[in-house]
């Protein structure tokens, strides 16, 4: 059984307690992770401090040519961080490849990093004075990240932090660490120096820790939205730079002009990939006018056609939930919410173990003061609404207090652009089902989806992981420029 070491300051580092990993397609125990505890964390933080101060004054040039080695190594392992992702979060392998992908595509917008860190110049903004400004690294970064995309969510941090001049502490979620152990390993092969980019592993203890420790300057939370609300609060209390992403709730919205089958399709496998353990699921459809029945019998047939089973069997289309306990949760809300009336279309309850697994279920005329409706489910369970127009369709989503990502499907331009426009939510598709943006884009919610002022990644990261410095600079020519100084607030001359 493998025991999953920290990585501090270029090598391997033990302390702090233990908690066991499991295989969630067999639920059985194949390993364990350390949990560190305030001396790990005093460690990794020092490693990261005494590593910033060459780090930050490195070129450029340096830290991109790092991050082209670092893409290419991620690249070349794509296959063997694939199956470390399969083996402790259960998603099937594509999925896992695909996670890889996008979070490759951050890295490949950090190679860009000298044109995103350009200033700006004014010439003669005074007699003889220029005016520039510049941004700087802000030191020491934590990133705290959820099980659902073990290598994408860190992704989206570490590289922009560190491609900025910072120095990063990664603490992975307890429940999926291995492939940071490689990450960390793929870093040093690009030419990273160590202490640049560590790994603390631990649970909610150890970040909490690393949330409060003095020397920590930034820090990046992706989780559950009570999480995030706490994160924000404690690393605010303490004057730090924090973003925290949180949970959602995402609506997909089908007008009656919409192509249904191409809608049924999408939705499909954007309620049900990764067994919907993903912040962008579709998770709520909602139904405008006659498009309902069509769509629900649409739905239904799809939903019924998926491949349940181990992320590593070829053909499978969706593994099992994460642990034991989420399979008790999600089926509770299934449970709940048909006691209180809800038609249950598709049930995927009742599927033979071992794992923990839940096949897709269809829930019709859900009432929206039921759990299963005001709460993120997190799992394979897609709940459909029914609206009378669009704009009862907005005021729906708007009223729900996650604002993560939303979807419209239809064949009017007019009313994509009102949906658009009129939405509460940080991330929209237009017949587009997942609307992750791209890398040069930044990624973020609204309301309770996201604590803190900047998204991640893109530019907003750039802007996330550096502070501004302006300067005003005069060298006098010494026959010309009167060197005396004025008493009075210096204004342009
Ligand atoms: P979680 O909130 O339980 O845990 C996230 C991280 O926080 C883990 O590293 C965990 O160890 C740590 N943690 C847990 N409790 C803590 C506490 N009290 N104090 C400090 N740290 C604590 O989330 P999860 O179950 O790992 O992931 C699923 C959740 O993440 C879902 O709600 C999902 O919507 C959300 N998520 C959001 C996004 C987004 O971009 N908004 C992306 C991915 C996942």
């Amino acid at each position: 059984m493998s025991l999953i070491q920290h990585r501090i300051g270029g090598a391997e580092a033990g302390g702090g307690g233990t908690a066991p990993l499991h295989d969630p397609a067999t639920g059985e125990r194949t390993g364990e992770v350390l949990l560190g505890r305030a001396a790990e964390v005093d460690a990794a933080v020092g490693a990261a401090a005494r590593a910033f101060q060459t780090w930050q004054d490195v070129s450029q040039a340096r830290r991109a040519r790092i991050m082209f080695a670092f893409r290419d190594l991620l690249e070349r392992h794509e296959d063997e961080l694939a199956r470390l992702i399969t083996a402790e979060h259960g998603k099937v392998l594509d999925d896992a490849r695909g996670e890889i992908v996008r979070g490759r595509e951050v890295v490949e917008f950090a190679c860009g990093i000298p044109s995103a860190l350009k200033g700006e110049y004014s010439d003669q903004v005074s007699s003889g004075i220029d005016a520039f400004s510049f941004r700087q690294p802000l030191g020491v970064c934590a990133g705290i990240v959820p099980f659902n995309f073990p290598v994408m969510v860190p992704l989206w941090m570490h590289p922009i932090a560190i491609a900025t001049g910072n120095t990063f502490v990664l603490k992975p979620s307890e429940r999926v660490p291995s492939a940071s152990a490689l990450i960390a390993d793929l870093y040093a092969e690009a030419g990273l120096p160590d202490g640049v980019f560590n790994v603390l592993n631990g649970d909610r203890e150890t970040a909490d820790a690393l949330i409060r420790h003095p020397d920590v300057a930034a820090v990046s939370f992706v989780g559950s939205t009570p999480v995030a609300r706490h994160v924000h609060e404690t690393a605010t209390a303490s004057g730090k730079r924090v973003q925290a992403l949180g949970g959602a709730k995402n609506h997909a919205v089908v007008l009656p002009d919409a192509d249904l089958d191409h809608a049924a399709d999408q939705i499909t496998a954007a309620a049900y990939g990764s067994a919907g353990q993903r912040c962008m699921a579709i998770s709520v459809v909602v139904a405008v006018g006659e498009a309902a029945d069509p769509l629900v019998a649409r739905l239904a047939d799809r939903a019924r056609a998926i491949k349940v089973g181990p992320g590593t069997e070829p053909g499978t289309e969706m593994g099992p939930l994460i642990s034991a306990d989420a399979l008790r949760r999600v089926t509770g809300h299934v449970d709940a919410a048909a006691a209180a009336g809800a038609k249950v279309v598709v049930d995927g309850r009742g599927l033979a173990g071992p794992g923990h697994f839940l096949g897709p279920c269809l829930l019709d005329e859900v009432a929206t003061d039921l759990p299963a409706y005001a709460e993120e489910i997190f799992g394979p369970v897609l709940i459909v609404l029914r609206a009378g127009s669009l704009d009862e369709a907005i005021a729906l989503v708007n009223a729900n207090p996650h604002g993560n990502g939303t979807a419209i499907f239809t064949s009017s331009g007019e009313a994509a652009r009102r949906y658009q426009r009129a939405v509460h939510v940080g991330m929209v598709g237009v017949n587009v089902p997942i609307p992750v943006p791209m890398a040069f884009y930044s990624f973020g919610g609204w309301k309770a989806s996201l604590f803190g002022d900047t998204h991640v990644h893109g530019p907003e990261g750039v802007r996330f992981y550096t502070r501004a410095k302006a300067v005003t600079s005069r060298w006098p020519e010494p026959q010309t420029a009167s060197t005396a100084g004025e008493m009075a607030f210096p204004t342009a001359t």
